[in-house]
This record gives C-alpha cells, structure tokens and sequence, in this order.
C-alpha cells in the first residue's frame, strides 16, 4: 500500500481541529498516539452491538463476544510473533504489566539478589523494580547511559551474575528515542541465566517487534501508544514461566474450582485476568495493530525517521540548540533545550501556535538529573505527521525562541 499521509491523516478525525486559532501540529505522540476511525469504530461497534462479558454466558452475545475475545488475543499473538497466545496477558498497559510481573516475582528474588535496570528507564520499569527491592532486601543495580544515550553493555556484561534475578530495560526510550539493543541485551543475560523483561512501550509504533527472536522473557506495551485505546496492554510471558509464577490479583475468571477453604486456579492466561476484562479496548487494540501492519511497519519507520532527520537538522540551525539523545540508533522521539530558554516556556509558546509537545522530565526523573538537567521539550512523531508539519513545528520553535530571548 502506497504511503500517503494526507489520506492517512483523513483517517485521525482529531487532528482535523484548531486549537487557539491555528491547526493542530501534534507532536506529543510519545504520551499517546490519536486513534484511526477504524478503532473508534470497532470500539463503538462492540459498545453498540455485542456488549456482553466473555467466557460465561451461554447466550448468543456473550458467546459472540468470547469467540471475539480470544480470536483478538491470536491475533495479537501474532502480531509479535508469541509462540502461542497463551502468553498474551492483557492489562490495563505497561504500568499494570510491569506490577503484575514485579509483584508475582516477590519470592524469586531474595535478599542480597540484585535487579539490573537501565539508567533510561521511565518510572514505570523503574519504580516497580526499586520498590520490590526494598521490600525483599535486594539491590537494585543501574546500567549507566552515556553523554549520547546508549547504554552500557561492558557495564551489564560486569554486572550479570547468579545473583541478578532480572535485566528489566526498554526497547526505545521515551526521553532519548534510542533503539536498545534488546536481542543482544538478552543474549548476554540469558547467558548468565538471568531473565528479561523488555518495556515495549514505545517500541510497537515504529519498529517491528518479535519476541521469539528478541527472546526475552517478558514484554509489556500499552495499546494507547500504538493507535489503540487507552486502558488497555499486554503482558507477554513466557509460559515456562507464567505457568511456575503465582497470581497477581485473586477473584473470578482466575479460578478453576473453589470451596469456601480452598481453590485451584485457572489455566494461562486466565490465571492472570481476573474480573471483567477490556472486551471493547482488545478489540480495538487487534483493530490498531491490523491498521498499522496494513500500512507496514518499515514504511513507517521510514517516514518517521525522514521526520526526525528533517526536524533535527532544521532545530540545529537555531543557536544554541542542544538535542539531547544521539544515539546512532534512534527513532521518533526529538528531546532537545535551547541555551538561555525554560523548557515550559518553550512548550506554552509552542502551545499557542498550535504545537502539542510534552516538556519536563518524561516520567524519567533520574536520567534527566544525571543529565543536568531540569527538562527538555520534547517532540515526537506518528505515522501521520506531515514534513509540512515539521516546518510549522521549527519554524514555530525559532519564532518562540525569539520572543524568550
Ligand atoms: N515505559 C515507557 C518507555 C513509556 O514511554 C511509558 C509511557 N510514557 C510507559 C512505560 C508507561 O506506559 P503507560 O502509561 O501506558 O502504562
């Protein structure tokens, strides 16, 4: 399929606005991409005409809805490439996989053991890890990021012994945009015996994703990133270990038989859905990923990637602009600062030109402060983001640096 972005652009009613008076140029798609109508649509066409909880009725709609149900998690199985769909666990999106995995863990690591998370790390592979670790006495190891935003591998290859219990590191960075070197990070830690369990977040929308062949253990991503609807993500697990693990959250769907002493639990992946599930959102998220695999995840990567070699080099021209993340290996994620102008400034004059850009620390506190710094402005970039938009979006960051200076 040809790549037209003005007909993929009439596919996103939301960005078809003004906001204060000029087009909307949104470039905040790190915080969440906007959504095609074919998954608002497939959204409301559950909500309008198959709305029914899964795997218990026996009538027509329930019936029509599981089938639904279980017929998007192949698909999405699929899609990244597990071995079976069994290890698709759905959650709420990357935040909840990653406690479902740090609170299931608890009795894998014990005192003394260590977890090895990156410097790059957003709060939500972050946290989780740090918090485990006061909780059962272990120490949480950082792998350091160099001045241009690519971890340290002779630092992990150091660090990787019986002792670690869990490399947990992103696919792309939020703050950076750096593509992690994940099938290789996980080569070396499966090599010591260590598990892995990769952020996916930010990785669906611009890269192709396969986790046999990443061969991590575990792989988390939110829908809302990759043009489905929020509230709704995957926990990819590997069934040798989802099957050893114990729940996460106890209630219905999650059990096989109870009395009032005692219960068995359900099967994979049932063992890790209680309750109601997203119904609607999975079937959204199967939607998203069909547009997105329609339109080929190269073509996009290439588009993007034209877009941030565009806005990097026109941003460059300002004086004293400085891009923070130089990975050689970077996608759609365009952090930078300008001497002598607060980011939050930056941002609200960026606001009203009609720009949408996310400015602060990125939910990556850390990284930021060992950086110096105290922020960035942030742009970021989705398959439907115009080269026109790249011009409005720099001009508009020269004319605001104007008017700070
Ligand atoms: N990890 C990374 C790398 C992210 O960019 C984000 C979202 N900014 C998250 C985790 C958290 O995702 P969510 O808020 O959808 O749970």
């Amino acid at each position: 399929m040809p790549f037209s972005v003005e007909k993929i652009r009439a596919d996103f009613p939301v960005l078809n606005q003004k906001v204060h008076g000029k087009p909307l140029v949104y470039l905040d798609n790190a915080a969440t991409t906007q959504k095609p109508v074919q998954v608002i649509n497939r959204l409301s066409d559950y909500y309008r005409n198959e709305n029914s909880n899964v795997h218990r009725g026996v009538h027509l709609l329930s019936q029509k809805a599981t089938e639904d149900y279980e017929q998007a998690r192949t698909a999405i199985a699929n899609y990244i490439n597990a071995a079976e769909s069994k290890e698709i666990i759905f959650t709420r999106g990357t935040t909840e996989s990653v406690n479902l995995l740090a609170t299931v863990l608890e009795e894998w690591v014990q005192p003394g053991d260590v977890i090895l998370v990156s410097a790059m790390e957003h709060h939500s592979n972050l946290v989780p890890w740090q918090q485990l670790c006061r909780r059962r006495s272990a120490e949480l190891k950082i792998i350091p990021v160099d001045s241009k935003g690519i971890l340290d591998l002779e630092f992990l290859k150091k660090s990787l012994n019986p002792q670690v219990k869990l490399v947990a590191v992103n696919h792309i960075s939020n703050v950076l945009g750096t593509i992690n070197p994940v099938k290789e990070i996980v080569g070396l830690a499966h090599d010591a015996g260590v598990p892995v369990l990769i952020d996916g977040a930010q990785a669906l929308a611009h890269t192709k994703v396969d986790v046999q062949e990443i061969g991590a253990d575990f792989y988390a991503f939110s829908g809302h990133k990759v043009y489905a609807p929020m509230g709704i993500g995957v926990l990819y697990g590997r069934q040798t270990w989802m099957r050893r693990l114990p729940p996460y959250q106890y209630g219905g769907e999650m059990i096989d038989r109870v009395s009032f002493d005692e219960v068995t639990f359900n099967e994979l992946p049932y063992k890790y859905e209680a309750g109601t599930p997203n119904v609607g959102g999975v079937l959204a998220l199967e939607t998203a990923l069909q547009y997105v695999q329609k339109l080929g995840i190269e073509q996009i990567r290439k588009h993007e990637d034209l877009l941030l070699e565009k806005a990097t080099n026109q941003l460059l021209q300002v004086e004293g602009m400085k891009i923070i993340g130089k990975a050689p290996d970077k996608t759609a994620v365009l952090s930078f600062l300008v001497d002598g102008v607060h980011p939050y400034d930056l941002g609200t004059l960026l606001d009203q030109m009609g720009v949408a850009v996310r400015t602060g620390y990125h939910c990556a506190e850390p990284l930021i402060k060992q950086m110096g710094l105290s922020g960035t402005v942030r742009a970021s970039f989705a398959l439907y983001n115009s080269e026109e938009e790249v011009d409005v979006f720099t001009d508009a960051v020269k004319k605001a640096v104007n008017m700070l200076r």
